[in-house]
């Protein structure tokens, strides 16, 4: 990418950090033995292995053994979803989630629903957060499974997912929990320890480690199937040789400052100098410190996106994986059609500058300046 580019898409991805890269190189030159091997490469590796579990738990306020490596936060969650739902096959055969979730967990639901059992969709709030209340009318002695995103990819809406954990117990339901916390994690502060969820989903390519790999918290106690089949690793829960590179660069990146204060006053000067220069712009004021989204009516998202394009801005509309499809979270919260398709999805993370604000700003600035002329 251009050095010079205003790379403002980093719920999509971010930029690996030195730290991670550093770590990967390490992983792949020096220590690249298979950990499962019993020889002294293999011990060596296995060292490391032990090393970033822990990185990775310390971050996820977690115990090491609570931390299960898999490939991507999509893998997480079709694991945490398919696999978590049998385990409360002896509870029933509901489910509750939301309108508002990744298609990697929307997927995965429609999978249960296939399988036979029954999905509860909940309708988001005018932000896209899950209201807690909405949950509990929703519980009934069958639900086996509760899965609600921490953040909203696309809005960056925080749901409470500990008062939900609350709700769940209160009501003296059995149903597990589980949260895709891809968006939330280094981004707003939680310990599994005290979030309440059973099951935590994480990915590395959102906080600066690299692509092809994430984790699956499983809270200690909890017996979940393997997904991948096949040889002992991960002390039998996933088979596959551990993807040491990837998952060193996931433990370096856990260690680095992730800064969040200072993306959080990037986001309050952005909504600033963007309601300044186009009051009549509309968006979604949410909690996440790295997500806003903002639309200008009468505007389609493309054409706004290539022109910021074209002068080195990247945002993009709604989840990379939609591949430029309507946004069905914006839809779930009953947006007009009109802002639907002005959406911009804007993305912060700690490389961004103030550089990057004004950018945007002016881009955005100078387009509604054509249309007024
Ligand atoms: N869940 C959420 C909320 C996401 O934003 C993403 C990625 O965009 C995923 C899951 C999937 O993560 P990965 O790209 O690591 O498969």
């Amino acid at each position: 990418m251009d050095a010079s580019a205003h790379y403002l898409d980093n719920a999509a991805t971010t930029k690996t950090c030195p730290e991670a890269a550093q770590a990967a190189l390490d992983a792949m030159t020096e220590r690249w033995g298979n950990p499962s091997s019993t020889h002294a490469a293999g011990r060596e590796a296995k060292h490391l292995l032990d090393d970033c579990r822990k990185a990775v738990a310390d971050a996820l306020g977690a115990a090491p053994e609570e931390v299960v490596f898999t490939s991507c936060g999509t893998e997480s969650d079709n694991w945490a979803i398919l696999r978590g739902a049998a385990a409360g096959k002896r509870v029933g055969r509901h489910v509750i989630s939301s309108l508002v979730e990744h298609d990697a967990v929307r997927r995965s639901l429609d999978a249960l629903e296939a399988a036979g059992y029954e999905v509860t969709r909940l309708k988001p709030d005018a932000t896209g957060a899950i209201p807690v209340q909405s949950v509990a009318d929703a519980l009934r002695p069958d639900t086996c499974l509760v899965s609600l995103m921490l953040v909203n990819n696309e809005t960056g809406a925080v749901t409470d997912v500990r008062a939900v954990a609350d709700a769940i117990r209160a009501a003296g339901s059995r149903a597990l929990l589980h949260t895709d916390a891809v968006q939330g994690f280094r981004k707003v502060p939680f310990r599994a320890k005290t979030l309440g969820a059973d099951l935590i989903s994480v990915s590395g390519h959102k906080i600066h480690a690299v692509k092809g790999v994430g984790a699956l918290y499983i809270r200690k106690g909890l017996r979940l199937d393997p997904f991948l089949v096949g040889g002992e690793q991960e002390s039998g829960r996933r088979a596959g040789t551990e993807a040491m590179p990837q998952i060193a660069a996931f433990a370096a990146a856990c260690r680095a400052d992730p800064q969040t204060d200072r993306i959080a006053a990037m986001k309050a000067s952005l909504t600033a100098g963007l309601t300044a220069a186009v009051p009549e712009l509309v968006y979604l004021d949410t909690a996440a410190p790295h997500i806003l989204n903002v639309s200008m009516p009468g505007w389609r998202s493309e054409v706004l996106m290539s022109f910021l394009e074209s002068r080195g801005v990247y945002v993009s509309k709604s989840s990379a994986c939609k591949q430029g499809k309507r946004s069905h979270v914006l839809e779930a919260i009953g947006m007009h059609s009109d802002v639907i398709d002005g959406a911009l999805r804007i993305g912060l993370s700690r490389y961004n500058t103030e550089e990057d604000i004004d950018a945007l700003v002016r881009g955005l600035a100078d387009a509604r300046g054509l249309a007024h002329r």
